[in-house]
């Protein structure tokens, strides 16, 4: 059995939804990844007393209790305070962590504010770990077989302290671990129960950890498994039995593995989109080395902007602006004005309010126009909150894109 590990994050911030608990996503995810079962992921808020309570009783069940948090120099950062109560021990002032914040306040020309001075404390029963990203010092308490690490709660501080100190250190102290190995799959066009029925009850006869995780037009599996051979019977039933909706067996979005591919085959994209307004062209360039592939987009909302672009006049009288048509005109409009090889036009009614009994809140056209002058339509109906729905469409477009290029 693997070393078992309770994260505490501590803040009233962080109860109160003001802040969002990422501390809590890296740190299970880090140590999971390095053989360690998380087994408790909690928050409790920024008194001693909470403190206390929670690290009793998480001490009982767990190997190593990672705090984090409430090591600022504020009255309301109490975790020294806490861990120490709980331990029964005075806190000691290291000469040589105040000294270092003097030097850092230096630095900048200013004088050391006294309230700092709390940040060079620690229980005594700990031994200082030196955070080389920040000012709040950390420190670890080793007991028995039971460790307890405190860190600050500022992310990246946590992020490069855990890799700089806590690592190395609970390497060190706990040297068996069977490191879980993962198989991750990352799907588009089918939905969870889908996914479900085509994997079949047999996919289920061996022993392993399943989670299936729903996004916007997009499923993701992830299994982990101690045996290497169990992953590999996964792997080949899986991909036998979704093989047309497999974008990619990594940790990867869509989009990053269309500008992959476009990217490889040294060609172009461009976009015009109405009811998603730069969304597409948004989740596009959120990657780097879009520029090797994207021309450019062109949010074309009003239908001035559409005719201006190249979308007929004819087309727009005769179908609306939210039709088949005028999706392939946006499509094939933008690819020969930006130069590209593809252009994708999207357009419809984000909702919740413009939708009619025949064009109702929902609907979207997609247009793929292809290298050859050929264009491609989609009508699609998404259901869901305007911005669903304007997420559904943005993936639906990029699924049509992996389709046609992959
Ligand atoms: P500091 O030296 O900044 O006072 P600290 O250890 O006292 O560090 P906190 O005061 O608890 O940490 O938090 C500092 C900032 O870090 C908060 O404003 C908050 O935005 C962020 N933060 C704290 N805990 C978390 C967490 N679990 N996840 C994400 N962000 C967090």
């Amino acid at each position: 059995m693997n070393p078992t590990v309770a994260i505490l994050a501590v803040g009233n911030e962080l109860l109160r939804g003001s802040v969002v608990n990422t501390n809590a996503a890296f740190l299970g995810r880090e140590l999971t990844g390095s053989g360690f079962e998380v087994i408790s992921n909690g928050v409790c808020a920024d008194t001693q007393e909470a403190i206390r309570f929670r690290l009793a009783e998480i001490l009982r069940r767990a190997d190593v209790i990672l705090v984090t948090g409430g090591l600022g120099p504020t009255p309301d950062d109490v975790t020294r305070e806490g861990i120490a109560a709980h331990f029964k021990v005075p806190l000691l002032f290291s000469k040589a962590q105040f000294n270092r914040l003097k030097k850092i306040y230096k630095r900048f020309g200013k004088r050391i504010p006294a309230l700092v001075r709390r940040e060079a404390h620690y229980p005594a029963n700990a031994r200082p770990l030196i955070n080389r990203f920040g000012i709040a010092l950390g420190f670890s308490i080793v007991t028995g077989n039971k460790t307890v690490i405190a860190l600050p709660g500022v992310p990246a501080e946590l992020q490069n302290m855990y890799f700089d100190v806590v690592l190395p250190l609970l390497r060190k102290q706990y040297p068996r671990r069977d490191r879980a190995r993962k198989l991750v799959v990352k799907l588009t066009g089918i939905g969870e129960p889908d996914v479900m029925k085509k994997l079949g009850k047999d996919f289920f006869d061996d022993a392993f950890d399943f989670g299936i995780y729903p996004g916007s037009g997009e499923v993701a599996i992830r299994i982990m498994a101690q045996q290497k051979a169990v992953l590999l019977r996964l792997r080949k039933k899986i991909a036998a039995r979704l093989t047309d909706y497999i974008y990619a067996w990594e940790e990867i979005p869509l989009a990053a593995v269309t500008a992959k591919i476009l990217a490889r085959r040294r060609q172009t994209l461009a976009v015009a989109e109405s009811c998603t307004g730069g969304l597409l062209a948004a989740e596009i360039t959120r990657h780097s080395g879009a520029s090797r592939f994207f021309m450019g987009g062109t949010v074309a909302y009003h239908a001035s902007v559409k005719k201006k672009l190249g979308v007929s006049e004819k087309t727009l009288a005769s179908n609306g602006e939210v039709s088949r048509q005028v999706a392939a005109e946006l499509a094939s409009a933008v690819r020969s004005r930006m130069e590209a090889n593809y252009g994708i036009g999207i357009t419809g009614i984000a909702g919740p309010g413009g939708g009619t009994a025949k064009k109702p809140a929902g609907l979207v056209y997609i247009g793929l126009a292809l290298p050859h002058g050929k264009t491609r339509t989609w009508k699609h109906v998404f259901w869901g909150e305007r911005e669903q729905v304007r997420r559904r469409a943005v993936v639906k477009a990029l699924e049509y894109l992996w389709r046609t290029i992959r």
